[in-house]
């Protein structure tokens, strides 16, 4: 099959979420299968042309914008798996200082231009490539638009005759919603598209309602996500998703293993593995050191790694900090995002050095340091679709505490004393005494070092690859293909 990966992010190239690595994940295991995988993501200012050799391709293209004809180039380089990753070029809209917004979380006041060009031109950038796709694999509401084109000004465009598009939620939380009277016109849709069953979303004007309008087949990623966004945490999206309910899939996320591997990570001070992973006690220690913290082997480390959202669950982080000062825990916290919690984690680290450490950029190298060298991950998010940072805890040997929701219900089971099964620590109420209860719970198992080293084992064994979920990607792009040669043979025939 021909499938083209179209999204706002990709690693390495750049990365704000779990987005990111699916992008850059998932086509190199279809590439093995035998698919022609291609990438199309923004050129934004902040992925660096140099290091990539990123190379221009002789096409000067251009599209509309409402009235304003926006003109944009490709640039070219290829994703290790011999993938090529097409980059769209245009310095008014991605040659910025952020991605979404400036450093402190606050989107760009024309993301709503943005990703109106970013799809038309990654629709023009296919056409120009000569690459004729049976599957365009849309991401999040940023590529909402695509699947809608293809539908409606785009409909009888010869090219597109055989593509099917699949349309992914990553989190339903970012919708992209805008007022309808603007943007109907700017985004070149015709009114006759703006009725409730297509456009139209609560009287606005809705990016992620356009892609699942829209789209031949709409996919979310873990099981549990997509039956909970049928429901109340559906953002408003569940009536739509209950009438499309035949076409939802939910398949979960995997991670790079030859990336998040103990074993031959470059970050670390020591290497370990499954099998010996007594270096991870010096992975500790240099991070306790790093932190400004006691080098204490017996204090029970417990660390962050996450975007600052309201939705990771840092109120209850920020609730639980201070009652946890008074055991033998130290906490490291790596974020960047919302304001607000960067200033109130920067203010309880104030008060409590010796024990708490934030620190508030995007940074890799550490977030490997924390993932390796602490004993649990804290996870305690109110919702989430998937997650990978409790996936790449569990390859590092790091036990999760986790909220029962989604995608971490999915994958995290609650450690049981009675018969030594459970990879991590589960609470099922989102409060922050349960939070708290099961921090508790998972430091009494830390201190009994038997059992502790049974979760670990338990974490180890737990391999969540993009193995399996790549077969069930295929099963569904299949689907999509069928259904789109049944509706052509009967748009022959009619
Ligand atoms: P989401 O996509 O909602 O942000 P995920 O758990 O799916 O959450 O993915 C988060 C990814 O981003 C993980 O790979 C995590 O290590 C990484 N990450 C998040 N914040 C940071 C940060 N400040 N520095 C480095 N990596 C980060």
């Amino acid at each position: 099959m021909n499938i083209l990966m179209v999204a706002a992010e990709c690693v390495p190239f750049i990365k704000t979420g779990g987005l990111a690595d699916v992008v850059g994940t998932l086509p190199k295991y279809l590439k093995q299968q035998g698919h022609d995988v291609r990438i199309i993501i923004p050129k934004y200012r902040l992925i660096d042309g140099a290091k990539y050799n990123l190379q221009a391709l002789p096409y000067k293209l251009s599209v509309f914008v409402g009235k304003e004809q926006e003109n944009f180039r490709i640039k070219t380089c290829m994703l290790d798996g011999n993938i090529p990753v097409y980059f769209i070029e245009n310095l008014r809209y991605f040659n910025r200082l952020g991605v979404y917004g400036d450093d402190s979380g606050v989107g760009y006041g024309d993301n709503r231009e943005r990703f109106i060009f970013f799809s038309k031109a990654a629709i023009e950038a296919t056409k120009a490539l000569m690459f004729r796709p049976d599957i365009i694999h849309c991401h999040d509401w940023h590529t909402g638009l695509i699947p809608a084109y293809l539908k409606t000004t785009n409909l009888n465009d010869g090219f597109f005759w055989n593509t099917s598009t699949v349309y992914t939620i990553h989190n339903i939380a970012f919708q992209g919603s805008y007022d309808a009277a603007s943007t109907v016109p700017l985004a070149g849709f015709s009114w006759e598209d703006y009725k409730s069953d297509k456009l139209e979303f609560y009287n606005t004007f809705n990016y992620m309602k356009a892609g699942l309008a829209y789209t031949d087949i709409i996919s979310t990623v873990s099981p549990t996500y997509a039956k909970e966004i049928q429901g109340p945490a559906g953002k408003g999206m569940e009536v739509v998703l209950q009438t499309r309910k035949n076409d939802v899939y939910g398949i979960l996320n995997g991670i790079d293993y030859s990336y998040w591997n103990p074993k031959d990570d470059k970050n670390l001070v020591a290497n370990f593995s499954s099998e010996n992973y007594e270096n991870k006690k010096l992975c500790k220690k240099y991070l306790q050191e790093k932190c400004g913290f006691k080098q204490d082997e017996n204090a029970f480390m417990l660390g962050c790694v996450s975007r600052f959202d309201m939705q990771k669950g840092f109120d209850l982080i920020m609730d639980t900090i201070g009652k946890l000062t008074q055991f033998n825990i130290q906490i490291v916290v790596l974020g960047s995002g919302d304001r607000y919690i960067k200033d109130g984690m920067l203010y309880l680290q104030s008060l409590y050095k010796d024990k708490l450490s934030v620190c508030t950029d995007y940074n890799e190298p550490l977030s490997h340091q924390i993932y390796a060298g602490v004993d649990a991950f804290l996870m305690p998010s109110k919702f989430e679709p998937c997650g990978l940072s409790q996936i790449i805890a569990l390859a590092y040997g790091t036990i999760p505490i986790v909220n029962k929701t989604g995608g971490l219900a999915d994958t995290i089971s609650d450690f049981s004393t009675s018969n030594t099964k459970g990879n991590g620590f589960v609470f099922d109420l989102y409060k922050g005494e349960k939070f708290l209860d099961c921090i508790l719970r998972a430091y009494d198992i830390y201190k009994n070092k038997f059992l502790w080293n049974e979760v670990m084992k338990n974490a180890f064994a737990s391999e969540y690859s993009w193995t399996n979920s790549v077969k069930e990607y295929e099963n569904m792009y299949t689907i999509a293909v069928k259904r789109k040669t049944a509706y052509n043979i009967y748009q022959k025939n009619i």
